[in-house]
């Protein structure tokens, strides 16, 4: 056939058509999105791009629940403002269709007994794949790096009230837009901060990689709840805990326990958040080993765990120059700070539901 009769057979033009209009899409379904766009540099080449809808987390709703914690007060444990926040705590959680379980433990701090509650919000109970979040909600009773008032109680609003924000939020944003295939736990530790911070060599207790006595005066809901879960042998895909993750100034390296124990999801949370533009904050170094609540869940459960924490400065001042002062208030809480790791939390999240974390 000469090339002019050729372009004249309608025939062939139909079958061309049809060509374009049915194989070419169907082809273009064994090369996904990311054969097409090179991946960014920091993408592990190894997984798949898949495009899950994650809903939008309002720095500003998570901002206002900081304030409303820090209006109660400092929520030292056996303290009535303490008692309000847990009762407001249990509320909200309600209020965004989770079942809640208060757990009432007596914590011996090195300065005496006292009355402590672990708040338990389980999303779909019912799910055996669960993914677990956390925070401690209770605040330091001491301000013992401040030059003032350093025998009163501290508002912790970024050391305390800015996880227990994002988790709030996070709550709302699952009751809103409901996911499939997994159950969600948010355990709000007590008692996290009532620790001796005292050590003879002026560095941080909580720095130290070590068991002592003075290790174990920290943490003593997480450590109470992975002694007796809420459920005998409760367990988790994986755990996150936030401490410390609204401060103006705040960067994440990647905390040294977590690196240990849980390397792949630490991976993949610091990949997203460089994926999202938040690598200039998830720096990509190592932040050394912090004393935290999921060290003791990781040892009693084996639950792998990722600590997100600020660690902005290296020791002695590494959590940042208001920590354990009385200028953890308000005015230090950015709500950018809380929404990047709200929208890093919640893509995890979504993408863990979706199978494509
Ligand atoms: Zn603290």
């Amino acid at each position: 056939m000469a090339l002019a009769s050729f372009l004249r057979n309608k025939r062939l033009w139909l079958v061309l058509l049809l060509l374009a209009a049915f194989v070419i899409p169907y082809l273009m379904r064994f090369f996904p999105d990311s054969t097409l766009h090179k991946p960014a540099a920091s993408e592990p080449s190894t997984v798949p791009r898949v495009q899950v809808q994650v809903p939008p987390f309002s720095a500003d709703s998570a901002f206002a629940f900081v304030e409303k914690q820090v209006s109660f007060g400092p929520r030292v444990p056996g303290t009535p403002p303490h008692k309000k926040c847990a009762a407001w705590l249990v509320g909200e959680f309600r209020r965004f269709g989770l079942d809640v379980i208060e757990q009432p433990f007596v914590a011996k701090t090195y300065f005496g007994p006292r009355d402590a509650v672990n708040i338990i919000a389980q999303y779909h109970p019912e799910r055996p794949n669960r993914v677990l979040l956390c925070a401690h909600w209770d605040s330091r009773h001491i301000a013992d790096k401040d030059t003032k008032d350093t025998e009163k109680a501290i508002l912790g609003a970024d050391d305390g009230g800015s996880g227990v924000a994002v988790l709030l939020e996070l709550a709302r944003m699952l009751q809103q837009h409901p996911v499939e295939g997994i159950g969600v736990d948010f355990v709000l530790f007590d008692a996290e901060d009532l620790g001796d911070d005292r050590s003879e060599s002026g560095q941080s207790v909580m720095m130290q990689a070590s068991n002592d006595q003075k290790t174990l005066t920290w943490c003593l809901g997480s450590q109470h709840w992975a002694r007796t879960p809420h459920r005998p042998g409760y367990t988790a895909q994986f755990g996150v805990l936030l401490d410390m993750v609204g401060a103006r100034g705040a960067l994440f390296p990647r905390e040294g326990y977590s690196a240990q124990n849980a390397p792949a999801i630490q991976n993949r949370i610091w990949s997203i958040a460089q994926e999202l533009g938040y690598g200039g904050f998830f720096v990509d170094r190592p932040g050394g080993f912090i004393t935290d609540d999921h060290v003791f869940v990781m040892r009693g459960l084996r639950i792998p765990m990722v600590n997100i924490i600020s660690i902005p400065n290296p020791p002695p001042a590494a959590f940042g120059a208001h920590h354990h002062t009385h200028n953890d208030n308000l005015a230090v809480i950015d709500r950018n700070v809380l929404g990047m790791v709200g929208h890093v939390v919640a893509t995890v999240l979504y993408r863990t539901a979706a199978g494509a974390l």
